[in-house]
């Protein structure tokens, strides 16, 4: 089995570019904003707790997310693996990820990074707030909360997985297209 992270910043396209991924690939697509938000839709004790933090642009608490992964895990099957998109974001869910992989005889296999800069991130959530409704899309100073929570949490994660030459770095910048062509190259050689 193949377990892929998508990574980058929010409104880098990872929700974008993981259609075709999963489609080109025979992945399945864990998407775990999309996990919470649908939590939050059904009004479950989950959802309810992960709102507020996610609407400030805050984390929800690690073991709820790695909870969701390791459910999936368990009920996917006739794939060829996984794209793990929103997850993780935060050292300790890396490390809780290699435990759960390990477990299965497994291991992550290549960290796609879709970089794009700040003032980028600003520009496409703007658009996409427009577009689909996300409540923690609204507000500027809930997305400057998640841009600095990306800064502190999640790009430690580059020195994480670098070491075992695992992350890939890819230019989010141009059209839906030419990004797709730059992941496709990539993933070929996996
Ligand atoms: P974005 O496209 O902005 O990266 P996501 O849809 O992936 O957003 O996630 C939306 C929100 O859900 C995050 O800002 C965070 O509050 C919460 N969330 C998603 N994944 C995780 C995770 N792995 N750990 C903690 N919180 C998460």
């Amino acid at each position: 089995m193949k377990y892929y992270i998508l990574f980058g910043p929010p409104g880098a396209g990872k929700g974008t570019q993981a259609g075709a991924m999963v489609q080109n690939f025979h992945l399945c697509h864990i998407s775990t904003g999309e996990l919470l938000r649908s939590e939050i839709a059904a009004g479950t004790p989950l959802g309810l707790q992960a709102k507020s933090l996610i609407e400030a642009g805050e984390l929800v608490p690690d073991e709820v997310v790695e909870g969701m992964i390791e459910a999936k895990f368990d009920a996917v099957k006739d794939v060829e693996g996984f794209l793990l998109d929103g997850f993780p974001r935060t050292v300790a869910q890396a490390e809780a990820l290699d435990a759960m992989l390990a477990k299965r005889g497994e291991e992550v296999t290549a960290v796609v990074s879709i970089m794009i800069p700040d003032e980028m991130i600003h520009e496409r959530i703007r658009h996409r707030a427009e577009i689909e409704g996300r409540a923690d899309d609204a507000r500027d100073e809930v997305v400057s909360n998640r841009i600095k929570t990306y800064h502190d949490k999640t790009e430690p994660l580059i020195g994480f997985y670098n070491p075992a030459g695992k992350y890939h770095e890819i230019d989010g910048t141009g059209t839906i297209e030419t990004v797709r062509n730059r992941i496709f190259n990539l993933m070929n050689n996996f």
